[in-house]
């Protein structure tokens, strides 16, 4: 174990800040355990970060920020399932991954996160038959706050709880992943009228693998993409190299930077040029590698908000942010996307006990998304969304629990696991209790 000065942290959205007192660096289970220790006798709570890419304050610390990067890589391998240090990046899992044969069910947008600070926030790709990364899960390892080691496998009771854990219960140490076997995807997306993309949007969510879309605000169109798993030998049809180029880095991030810098500077730019980004996004088909397709770069930096709703409240929730930002007269940039996830069992999942449907609103980090978040979690709110817990909102515990029929379960595994709080901090005092 390492121990050094704290240094000034900021995650990825430049929406948090904090200065740890320690940092530590563990390299083993047994120096985590260490970590844990050191913690308590200086009477200071303990935080993992892992990349940092929560919106929210949910891996800040002012007390031991505990660094588990060391712990990645392959433990062990059985058929499907592959257990990874928690400190592993998705990056790392294509070539990881596949030496065995194997993939991950389904991603997010980007893999720069690590394994276990994507779990423990229910972080989801999208796919009406799909669950978020938690449900690919089979058992886990945790160091609880009293240093002992706890290990989860399927069908134990707590297991459900600690793989979106939200940090609270203990650091994990590793993560042993379901996998299936190596696949290629079709990607085809396509410019299509928003209200079409609407109304037929349960039918389209059912129907194929993986949907979702891109509304621009200020615009009447929508970008659709459906991607179709394939058998790993399908022949690939990547993109040419400028047409990739310009699809996935100069329209996301290059146009991008452009766009949100005019709009703060003169906001009135922004309507027609979101409707100029509309019309040069043009239909595209490739066929590539899971991962290519699944994730692309981030690299203009925003904040984030994110609902997760009953499946077929998403036509009239995107109606109503519409007339919102109308109403308001916001000049937004960027695109709001919504996606599509499985039922799932984890206690506090966003999608536990329902398929639903997730709208995320995104504002360039430059601009304060205070007033357009607050309208959009209010009318969220009034069709029963779930926020995610990695990305910013307002809620507090007392309006948390209705949502949520295991979160009082969730607590007691709190008191029992970490019974002093040695893994508080103040978002957790504010979505948990204290
Ligand atoms: C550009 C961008 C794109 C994104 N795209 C998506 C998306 O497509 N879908 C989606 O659902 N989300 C998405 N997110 C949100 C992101 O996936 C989550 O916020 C995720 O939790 C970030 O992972 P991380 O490794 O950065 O964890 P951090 O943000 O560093 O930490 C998150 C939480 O995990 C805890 N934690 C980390 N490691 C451990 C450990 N070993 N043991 C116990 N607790 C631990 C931390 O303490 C904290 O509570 C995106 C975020 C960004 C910035």
């Amino acid at each position: 174990m390492r121990i050094e000065p704290g240094k000034r942290w900021r995650n990825w959205g430049r929406s948090q800040e904090a200065r740890p007192q320690h940092l530590v660096h563990a390299t083993t289970p047994d120096e985590v355990s260490e970590a844990v220790a050191f913690a308590r006798d200086k009477n200071l709570p303990l935080k993992t970060v892992g990349a940092g890419h929560s919106f929210t304050s949910i891996a800040a610390t002012d007390g031991v920020q505990l660094d588990i990067s060391a712990l990645d890589g392959v433990l062990a391998v059985d058929g499907p399932l592959v257990t990874l240090g928690a400190g592993t990046n998705l990056y790392q899992l294509p070539a990881l991954l596949g030496e065995h044969g194997l993939a991950l069910e389904n991603m997010g947008d980007i893999d720069k996160q690590t394994i276990a600070g994507a779990i423990s926030t229910g972080t989801h790709g999208t796919g009406a038959q799909f669950g978020g990364l938690a449900t690919q899960v089979e058992a886990l390892t945790l160091v609880t706050a009293d240093g002992s080691t706890l290990h989860l496998d399927a069908g134990d009771e707590l297991l459900p709880a600690a793989r979106v854990g939200l940090g609270a219960l203990g650091v994990i140490t590793d993560v042993t992943l379901r996998c299936v076997p190596e696949f290629v995807m079709r990607a085809v997306e396509r410019p299509e009228p928003l209200e079409e993309v609407l109304d037929g949007w349960l039918e389209r969510a059912a129907s194929v693998d993986h949907f979702e879309f891109y509304w621009f605000p200020h615009t009447t169109q929508a970008l659709t993409k459906t991607n179709t798993r394939m058998p790993a030998d399908t022949p690939r049809a990547p993109q040419a190299p400028l047409a990739a180029w310009v699809d996935d880095e100069f329209m996301p991030n290059g146009l991008y930077v452009l766009v949100c810098n005019l709009g703060v500077v003169a906001p009135g730019l922004t309507p027609p040029l979101n409707r100029l980004a509309n019309k040069l996004v043009a239909e595209r088909e490739v066929t590539d590698g899971w991962h290519e397709v699944f994730t692309s770069p981030r690299r203009v930096r925003f904040r984030e908000m994110e609902y997760a709703l009953p499946v077929e409240a998403v036509p009239d929730a995107l109606r109503e942010i519409r007339a919102a930002i109308d109403a308001n007269n916001w000049r937004i940039t960027f695109p709001v996307e919504v996606r599509v996830a499985a039922a799932d069992d984890n206690w506090l999942s966003t999608a536990y006990g329902r398929q639903s449907g997730y709208i995320a609103v995104h504002r360039y980090y430059r601009e304060d998304p205070t007033a357009y978040f607050e309208a959009v979690e209010a009318i969220a709110r009034a069709h029963g969304g779930r926020p995610h817990w990695g990305k910013m909102h307002f809620r507090t515990a007392d309006d948390l629990r209705p949502a949520y029929p295991r979160f009082d379960d969730f607590l007691a595994a709190r008191d029992r696991l970490d019974p002093d709080r040695v893994f508080a901090n103040d978002y957790l005092e504010r979505v948990l209790g204290r």
